[in-house]
């Protein structure tokens, strides 16, 4: 008995998750950040459609009627400023920093040509998305937003 303890013992206290589970995660389509964001759309009597593959960033809730489109970002992938989740792994940087890099310049050529195209490129963060005060103020500016009508 002792001894299967000080096995035990010696495991990792924190099983901390690999970066391959971290990463199948994040590819999860229905990630939950995403879902709350969409709970709570969906409560507010939006309608939307998701994932619009034709959009520069693949948005990840469109909302057409008022010509608005959503980021639901993860704070470490996509680098949420002065969050705790957008630590640098220590280890293996020259990997990291260029990837983590790529997918903010990535983000930002999207929202861009998104603009350009005449949408409203709204993003919520991971960690925005766990404070349900924030998903309601989000909800209404989303809902503050005038409906199209008609070309202009
Ligand atoms: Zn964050």
């Amino acid at each position: 008995m002792t001894r299967r303890m000080r096995t035990k013992r010696q495991t990792p206290k924190r099983p901390v998750m690999t970066r391959s589970q971290v990463m199948s995660r994040v590819r999860d389509r229905d990630t939950k950040p995403e879902m709350r964001v969409r709970k709570a759309l969906h409560a507010a009597g939006l309608r939307y459609r998701l994932q619009r593959k034709d959009l520069p960033g693949r948005p990840d809730i469109v909302l057409p009627s008022r010509k608005t489109v959503i980021f639901v970002h993860g704070c470490f992938w996509h680098r949420h400023p002065g969050c705790v989740r957008c630590r640098t792994p220590k280890t293996r940087q020259d990997f990291w920093i260029p990837k983590l890099e790529a997918n903010v310049e990535r983000d930002q050529k999207a929202a861009a040509a998104l603009i350009e195209a005449g949408w409203k490129v709204r993003t919520i963060w991971e960690c925005e998305t766990e404070r349900p005060s924030t998903i309601e103020c989000f909800v209404a500016e989303v809902m503050a937003t005038k409906k199209m009508t008609r070309k202009n």
